[in-house]
């Protein structure tokens, strides 16, 4: 679940990020070309510039702005910026950018690890493609450089509905190639589980339509693959599901009781009905509090029926809404860049003590959170190697997130490291790729489980010389 809308939920929302220098790790090498009929040398940034009816950038022009949501990535500086506006702009920088430089495209910015942002490289920015079309019957095509925001204002006025996570400034693209989680998903499933099909410009400059009937193992990957890997996508069409009407809530229980409401919440939710989608947000601290939020489709007396069932709290939001009203309350308050370090773990069955994990946040900041999103219902309707996303069975996928002025990043990942470590030890070495974590041990395995082996055939297929290639790249 997007943190913004944990914090609202569970009212925790608090400063925003300090931004200041950058502590990024080092730029991520270029792939070298694996044929001598590739060329080398810089692109032809001029050439470039004569192709596209979008703009070129390059560092230095003015208006050179290539910072995502994430501050601690701002030194992670590309050498030039593509702002496309076509199928075609994008073709052309692929042409001009293989086996030259690094390239990625940038949607909404939010890479946890600053990978729309590729050092020394080409960024691609798609969000002069972000038209959001609803087309009669139950689809909607979604230009890749669409913020959840505009897709989600598009759908509402239309009376329908996508499962998206619900931060307005995340990206589509990000989110649905690496699954989509939000609050919705036990009733609809996965963002991911609602493409229908994808335009891709692949490494051979190629624009292609991944779907059931075309390219079937490309539109496989990008169900949950993850961000950045096999091409560029330019645009998406959906299916959509009637806007439902909700009723939200949170409950906060005073410091002390974490352990408690956690381990009741994971038997909750277990046997709660698909309508229900929850969340437990872990905040540290020097005794660590908790808050239980979500999103249940239906009315507020059947919601309550179910919250009767966790240990009870005086400290409690219940409400009826729109699906429009939903949107506007998960979403929070206004967007502003924060600085963070992030990771997560699958939690595949209850932990069997909770209080471990709540300890794991013992003589942490109180900017450190444990953020435990229910899964289940609708995403465990799809075999695990249906599509790419493998954590199909899990019970919740939890987020570990804690603020940090970028300069003091290292330090906040020594301690993230030793939180997302010691939950692994608990649930297992998994991970949300979606949740990308450049210090990750095991990354492949632990984002793409029984699904790696596929993903990287995939990759070889469509990126035969890694001209997509990045630090967590499938391609490697
Ligand atoms: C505040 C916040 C809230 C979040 N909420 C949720 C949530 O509720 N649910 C959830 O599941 N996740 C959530 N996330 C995680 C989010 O899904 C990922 O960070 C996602 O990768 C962001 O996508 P983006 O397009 O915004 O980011 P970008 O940084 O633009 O892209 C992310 C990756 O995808 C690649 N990419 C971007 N555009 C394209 C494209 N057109 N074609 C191919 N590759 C592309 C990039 O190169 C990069 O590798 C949240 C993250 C943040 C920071």
């Amino acid at each position: 679940m997007d943190r913004r809308r944990f914090l609202k939920v569970a009212g925790l929302a608090g400063a925003g990020a300090a931004l200041a220098a950058c502590t990024s790790p080092a730029p991520v090498p270029v792939a070298p070309p694996s044929s001598s009929s590739v060329p080398s040398g810089p692109p032809d940034w001029t050439g470039l510039r004569s192709k596209l009816s979008g703009q070129l950038v390059l560092a230095g022009d003015d208006g050179f702005a290539y910072q995502g949501f994430n501050p601690v990535w701002d030194g992670q500086k590309p050498a030039a910026v593509a702002k496309v506006s076509s199928a075609a702009d994008v073709q052309a920088c692929v042409e001009a950018a293989r086996g030259r430089v690094a390239i990625a495209a940038r949607s909404g910015g939010h890479s946890y690890a600053g990978y729309s942002s590729p050092a020394g490289g080409l960024q691609v920015d798609v969000r002069g493609l972000s038209d959001v079309e609803v087309l009669p019957g139950d689809r909607v095509r979604i230009g890749s450089g669409a913020a959840l925001g505009d897709v989600s204002q598009a759908l509402v006025a239309s009376g329908r509905c996508l499962p998206t996570g619900t931060c307005p400034s995340v990206g589509v693209a990000g989110l649905t190639l690496g699954g989509g989680i939000g609050v919705l998903s036990r009733k609809y499933g996965l963002t991911c589980d609602h493409l229908v099909s994808a335009a891709v410009v692949t490494a051979d400059g190629k624009l292609l339509t991944g779907s059931a009937e075309q390219e079937p193992d490309l539109f496989w990957a990008l169900r949950g693959g993850g961000g950045g890997n096999f091409g560029i996508v330019t645009e998406f069409v959906f299916s959509t599901a009637p806007a439902p009407e909700v009723a939200v809530f949170s409950l906060s229980y005073p410091a002390g009781a974490a352990a408690d409401a956690l381990g009741a919440w994971q038997r909750w939710i277990a046997g709660a009905p698909n309508e229900m989608w929850s969340n437990v947000v872990v905040r540290g601290g020097a005794q660590p509090s908790c808050k239980i939020g979500g999103c249940f489709v239906g009315s507020v007396s059947g919601l309550n029926a179910l919250l009767a069932q966790l240990p009870p709290t005086a400290e409690r939001f219940v409400q009826a809404q729109t699906y429009a009203e939903a949107t506007r309350y998960f979403a929070g308050g206004p967007i502003a860049r924060e600085s963070a370090v992030a990771s997560s773990r699958v939690v595949r069955d209850p932990i069997s003590d909770p209080a471990k994990a709540v300890a794991l946040l013992a003589g942490q900041s109180d900017e450190t959170y444990l953020i435990f999103d229910g899964l289940r219902g609708a995403v465990a309707d799809v075999a695990p190697d249906a599509t790419a996303f493998p954590h199909r069975t899990a019970l919740a996928n939890v987020q570990i997130y804690l603020k940090t002025p970028p300069e003091n990043a290292a330090r906040a990942r020594a301690n993230l490291a030793a939180i997302r470590d010691g939950l692994g030890a608990l649930v297992g070495e998994t991970g949300y790729v979606n949740y990308i974590d450049p210090q990750m041990p095991q990354w492949a395995q632990a984002y793409c489980g029984g699904n790696l082996a596929r993903l990287k055939e995939v990759a070889a297929k469509y990126d035969p010389d890694h001209v997509f290639a990045f630090a967590q790249s499938v391609q490697g």
